[in-house]
């Protein structure tokens, strides 16, 4: 039996797709390239933006024929649909009648026992003998088999007016330590050198995320530990310091601040202020002065005034983060922003996020080229395009050059010889 898994959205999403293929593996499920070539078809989907939704309805509708014509296949492929687009589920079977099964959001169980009754409906028959099948390594969702994410949480206990996740998603319900602690053990016995612990707000994770850090931490073989995201209303000093203090944490912090008007904040319901947030990045650079920051921006809020837009620019200026993700708003079905008037045209919308994005790219560059000719730590991804691509403990893409040996998942001390905004080339001082 193949299966073809297409995945869109968040870390969490990527991480549900992880598991999702490794349990598939374990019934001798087997990728497929084309879901023209699958017994099971699981688009796992995001609905944050309307963009990703559009994307979502696209590939939806493309699978239409693929129930009607089998592509010379004894039987058609069973098409599921798993993540945030799921919702309402009698209304979904509705309105899209040739998807078999809509999966709620992390919901690996389901997809196990979907897999189970296909493969029990169809026994292995001329399908591995057809000389067109190809059998792919886990595309997109583990292009680094070194470095996983692990959920710790799943939902969401906040009302940012703007999000749909806690719909979809429901309240946050966090998994035990213990649990947490096996999986990363599991993970590192097959070779993963790196974990990033994920949830949508990981500081309220139930049981201490200080605490997991240290028993993640303890974990014999893992070199590096990430964690995201960050909600900055929660991020106590507790947890700054401990993320300081253990040398496998990275210098390496998300955390949203959306946007730069404490009115426009009270209006999101992020329950932070600009000085707070501001005040939170001073603690975050005193305990480690290094980090690699990363935020994410939301421009053209409803009633987003243009000064309120300035004063994110000039926030984003002032606290010169080294990543920023830069979305428009749009408006989200179910959301309590949904009733304001979306009243920020699309083109100022957008001029807004190039003004960002803009500003972002001088930041980065400017931040990056003072790595120029410095000595860092590079955990090495994959090879692309005649190089090594790998990462710094701030979360930054370098790539240098290939040697004879296999070097994935090799920790490796590199010199910087050119920087860019988006990423760097390095050589190797010290395999
Ligand atoms: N839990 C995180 C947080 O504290 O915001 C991340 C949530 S969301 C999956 C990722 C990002 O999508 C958000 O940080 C926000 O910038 C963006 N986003 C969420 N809803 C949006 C909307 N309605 N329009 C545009 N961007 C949105």
């Amino acid at each position: 039996m193949n299966y073809y898994l297409w995945t869109i959205g968040c870390q969490m999403n990527l991480a549900d797709s992880r598991r999702v293929a490794e349990e598939l593996q374990k019934l001798d499920f087997q990728e497929a390239g084309r879901p023209e070539d699958a017994d099971l078809v699981l688009l796992n989907t995001c609905v944050v933006r309307q963009s990703a939704e559009d994307k979502v309805l696209g590939r939806l509708t493309s699978l239409k024929s693929l129930k009607h014509k089998p592509h010379g296949r004894s039987a058609p492929p069973i098409v599921a649909l798993m993540g945030c687009f799921v919702t309402e589920i009698p209304t979904l079977q509705r309105r899209y009648p040739w998807i078999d099964a809509f999966i709620k959001p992390s919901d690996i169980d389901a997809v196990v026992e979907l897999a189970k009754h296909q493969a029990a409906a169809h026994p292995m028959d001329e399908i591995s003998a057809n000389p067109k099948f190809k059998i792919h390594p886990l595309k997109g969702i583990s292009v680094n088999p070194k470095s996983v994410g692990v959920p710790i949480s799943y939902g969401c206990d906040h009302a940012c007016t703007y999000c749909v996740v806690r719909l979809r998603r429901g309240p946050e319900v966090s998994r035990p330590v213990d649990e947490i602690v096996a999986e990363v053990r599991d993970l590192v016995a097959g070779g993963v050198k790196e974990v990033t612990l994920l949830g949508q707000n990981v500081d309220s994770y139930a049981f201490g995320l200080a605490d997991l850090l240290e028993a993640v931490h303890q974990v014999e073989g893992l070199e590096r530990i990430r964690f995201l995201t960050s909600h900055p209303a929660e991020m106590s000093d507790r947890l700054i310091g401990t993320a300081a203090r253990l040398p496998k944490v990275c210098e390496h912090v998300e955390i949203p601040v959306q946007s730069g008007d404490d009115a426009v904040l009270r209006r999101m319901g992020r329950g932070y202020t600009v000085a707070s947030y501001r005040d939170l990045v001073a603690r975050i650079r005193a305990a480690m002065p290094d980090a690699g920051l990363a935020t994410d921006v939301i421009v053209g809020f409803p009633g987003e005034t243009e000064a309120q837009f300035e004063a994110t620019y000039r926030l984003l200026e002032e606290l010169r983060f080294d990543v920023v993700h830069v979305a428009a708003y749009s408006p989200r079905p179910g959301t309590p922003a949904e009733r304001l008037t979306d009243d920020v045209l699309p083109e100022e919308k957008e001029r807004r996020r190039k003004a960002v994005d803009q500003l972002q790219e001088r930041i980065a560059g400017e931040i990056n080229a003072r790595l120029l000719g410095q000595p860092v730590e590079i955990l090495v991804e994959t090879r692309r395009q005649g190089k090594w691509q790998g990462r710094t403990r701030t979360n930054k893409l370098v790539f240098f050059p290939v040697g004879v040996e296999n070097w994935t998942g090799r920790l490796v001390q590199v010199r910087i010889t050119w920087t860019g905004p988006w990423s760097m080339q390095a050589e190797v001082v010290q395999p």
